[in-house]
């Protein structure tokens, strides 16, 4: 079958291979590849920064953020041939950790988990893929195509859980406004599910293209470009996406008393000034919370699927900017200027 392959750690190594279907211990559930998501870590991948092959291999499948439709299933493992599934990322590690051994694997506490296409695990970037039933999501079929959206959305889900869970450490808690920086596919998820949760929605990027500035307005969010410092704005919650260390530092203090500021992106290692005196501060009078939140377990899977499932399906579709064969699967990983999600299709 073909697959998408790469030796991790040396930049564009990534090729259209010709790969043994997966093998039985992988999972019971045997899968057909219909679409698969790309993110910023597949690009990491791909330009050696990241990355880990399964042990005993060379060569890592690329490919975590799937969908698919179900080929053979045993019959007490929930799904049926024609189910649409999608697969968990991470597996829990092997000793297991307290956070592991309670289904918790997005918090393990020894690094020494596995994910599909990221680390130590084949991906789904293969035209077959196998699951376990335990790290298998069965998808809304009303979504199609769209339920490729449930891995990045369970990135959100899991940021959203963990807001809300800080923030009934104060009986009053009563959230209004959120502010999302970026406007990238997690940050319209991000914005999604605050408009879900009725809250005034504010997100700010570097200036977008007309179809993000329409996605935003239809979401009834405002959209604002220039600096976190220009805002004029005093948000309870901020969903940090960008990773711009220029964005977080200026985050600080940004929020009412008691926000709660969640970092759930990646990006440049430049040096910026940041007054930490001024930091400590404000985070101690305001009771202020600022903390970083890294993928998803299946009850924040479970939570995704819901999100996707009650939004406007032709909202969603808008967030698919280009859809390339797999025979092309290179461009998909080539960024362009107003890609949101770009995604493989492996039915084409
Ligand atoms: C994936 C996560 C993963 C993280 C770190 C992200 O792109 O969505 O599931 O945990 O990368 O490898």
């Amino acid at each position: 079958m073909r697959a998408i392959t790469l030796l991790p750690g040396v930049q564009n190594s990534a090729r259209l291979d010709d790969i043994p279907d997966p093998p039985p211990h992988e999972g019971s559930i045997l899968v057909r590849t219909l679409a698969l998501g790309v993110c910023g870590t597949d690009r990491e991948i791909v330009a050696g920064l990241y990355g880990e092959a399964p042990p005993g291999t060379e060569r890592l499948v690329l490919g975590h953020e799937s969908f698919g439709e179900v080929i053979e299933a045993p019959p007490d493992s929930g799904f049926a041939p024609g189910d649409p599934i999608v697969g968990i990322v991470r597996r829990p590690d092997p000793v297991p950790c307290p956070a592991c051994a309670a289904g918790e694997w997005d918090m393990c506490r020894n690094g020494r988990y596995t994910e599909r296409g990221i680390k130590g695990r084949n991906g789904y970037g293969a035209e077959r893929f196998r699951l376990e039933p335990a790290f298998a999501i069965k998808a809304d079929a009303a979504l199609g195509i769209l339920a490729v959206l449930t891995e990045p959305a369970s990135i959100v889900a899991k940021a959203w859980n963990q807001i809300e869970r800080i923030g009934k450490r104060s009986l009053s808690w009563q959230p209004r406004r959120l502010l999302v920086t970026g406007s990238g596919a997690i940050g319209l998820l991000a914005a999604m599910m605050g408009q879900q949760r009725g809250l005034d929605v504010h997100i700010l990027d570097r200036g977008s293209d007309g179809a993000k500035s329409a996605l935003l307005r239809d979401l009834g969010a405002h959209h604002h470009t220039g600096s976190v410092t220009d805002l004029g704005i005093r948000p309870d919650i901020v969903m940090e996406c960008t990773g711009a260390p220029q964005i977080v530092a200026d985050l600080a203090g940004l929020t009412t008393p008691g926000g709660i500021v969640c970092l759930v992106g990646l990006g440049g290692d430049h040096e910026v000034n940041f007054d930490i005196g001024r930091f400590n501060r404000s985070l101690v009078l305001d009771n202020d919370v600022i903390f970083g939140s890294v993928n998803a377990n299946r009850a924040d899977y479970d939570l995704a699927a819901d999100a996707l499932s009650q939004a406007d399906k032709g909202w969603l579709a808008r967030l698919i900017s280009r859809r390339v064969p797999l025979a092309r699967w290179s461009e998909a990983l080539r960024r362009q200027p107003d890609d949101i999600k770009v995604v493989i299709d492996f039915a084409a």
